[in-house]
C-alpha cells in the first residue's frame, strides 16, 4: 500500500510502498478514503509532541470502509462506511465505563502516533472506536467530523453547558475547529463573537454565522465584547488559541461566565486572580475531544443538514508536503483533506 512516513522528527514525508497491515484481535482493517490534515500533524512532525516517536504515519481524522475483520470483531461487516474517534483508550476503567473515555485512566494514545494513521491507503483501528457514516456524508466530509466538529460539540454540550440566548467568544474562530464551533453555537441558540487574525479567516467566520468578528491585532476584543454585551461581558469563551488570547478573554468574561479551554498552541500558562474567580463565580474548564457516543450524535447532526461539515480542498496523498507548508504559514482556512 501507499503511505507517507515521517522517519525522523523535522524530516520530510517520505512516500513508501508498505505491506498492508493485519488487524489484531478487536480491530478492523480500515481502508482510508479520506484523511483530514490538522495543525496537530505539524506538531507531531516537528517534535512538539514528546511521546511521538518515528517512524510515524500521521493522520488521526479518517473516514473510509471496513476492509477486513480481526479476531473477535462481531459488530462490523466488510464494506461498511465508517469514521473513528481519535483516542486509543482502555475501555475498562471507571472513566471509560461512564462515558468519559477521553480522560481514560489508562490512556494509550492517538491514532496517527501510537498506531499508524491515515496518511496511507490502509490502517487498523479498534472496533470500539468506529462510528457508522451514512451514505449522505461523503468521505472527505466524514473525515473532519470527529475532531473539527466533535471537539466543539463536547466543549459546548458537556463542559460549557451553552444555553440559548447566551453570548460567547470563540478565539481562533477561522480554523477548522473554529468554523464548526460557530455553526454549533448558532444552532444551540447562542450569539458568537469570532476572534481571529486576518480578513480571510474573519470573512469565513461571518459566512458560517458569527454575529460579530474582531481581529485582535487591530482591536482589544475584550473592549469590543463589553460594548457588544452592554457592559455585562460574555457568558462563555471557547479558547482555541491559548496564552496569546486568554488574558483578554478573561477581561471579556462576565459574571457567571464559563471559559472552556480546548487549544493552547500559543502557550499554556496564564495568570488568573482567585478573587475575580470568586467575585464573578467564573468557571475555567478544560475540554478534550469527543466521546464515541457524542461522535455518533454529531454524525447525525451532519446527516440531518443542521451542521455543515466544511472541507476547503481535497488533495492527493502526494500533495501532503505542500499542504503542510501552507498550513504552517497559516494559509489554510478551515480543513483540507487527503485522499489516499
Ligand atoms: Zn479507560
Amino acid at each position: 500500500m501507499k503511505a507517507l512516513v515521517v522517519e525522523e522528527i523535522g524530516g520530510p514525508l517520505i512516500a513508501k510502498d508498505m505491506p498492508q497491515p493485519e488487524p489484531g484481535p478487536g480491530e478492523v482493517l480500515f481502508r482510508v478514503r479520506a484523511c483530514a490534515v490538522d495543525q496537530f500533524d505539524l506538531k507531531i512532525r516537528y517534535g512538539k509532541v514528546p511521546h511521538a516517536k518515528p517512524p510515524i504515519i500521521l493522520g488521526h481524522e479518517i473516514a473510509g470502509e471496513v476492509a477486513a475483520l480481526g479476531a473477535g470483531v462481531t459488530h462490523w461487516t466488510v464494506g461498511q462506511r465508517v469514521t473513528s474517534t481519535l483516542y486509543l483508550t482502555c475501555g475498562r476503567c471507571r472513566k471509560c465505563q461512564t462515558g468519559r473515555e477521553t480522560i481514560c485512566e489508562n490512556f494509550i494514545g492517538y491514532l496517527g502516533i501510537q498506531t499508524p494513521g491515515g496518511y496511507a491507503e490502509y490502517t487498523t483501528v479498534p472496533e470500539a472506536n468506529l462510528v457508522e457514516l451514512p451514505e449522505s456524508i461523503s468521505f472527505p466530509a466524514g473525515s473532519v467530523i470527529a475532531n473539527a466538529i466533535g471537539t466543539p460539540y463536547h466543549a459546548f454540550t458537556k463542559r460549557m453547558r451553552l444555553q440559548p440566548g447566551e453570548r460567547i467568544i470563540i478565539t481562533g474562530a477561522g480554523g477548522g475547529v473554529g468554523l464548526h464551533a460557530i455553526q454549533l453555537a448558532r444552532l444551540m441558540g447562542a450569539s458568537v463573537m469570532a476572534v481571529d487574525i486576518g480578513s480571510a479567516k474573519l470573512e469565513a467566520a461571518e459566512e458560517y454565522g458569527a454575529d460579530i468578528t474582531v481581529d485582535p491585532i487591530e482591536s482589544d476584543f475584550a473592549e469590543v465584547a463589553r460594548d457588544w454585551t452592554d457592559g455585562e461581558g460574555v457568558e462563555g469563551v471557547l479558547e482555541l488559541t491559548g496564552a496569546a488570547t486568554i488574558s483578554t478573554s478573561l477581561k471579556a468574561l462576565g459574571k457567571g461566565g464559563r471559559m472552556v479551554i480546548v487549544g493552547f498552541h500559543t502557550g499554556s500558562e496564564f495568570p488568573v486572580q482567585a478573587s475575580q474567580m470568586v467575585a464573578n463565580e467564573w468557571e475555567i474548564l478544560g475540554s478534550r475531544n469527543v466521546t464515541k457516543r457524542e461522535l455518533a450524535e454529531v454524525v447525525a447532526l451532519v446527516h440531518s443538514g443542521r451542521v455543515r461539515s466544511i472541507v476547503n480542498g481535497v488533495y492527493k496523498l502526494e500533495d501532503a508536503e505542500t499542504i503542510h507548508t501552507r498550513l504552517g504559514q497559516q494559509e489554510i482556512v478551515g480543513r483540507v483533506v487527503l485522499e489516499p
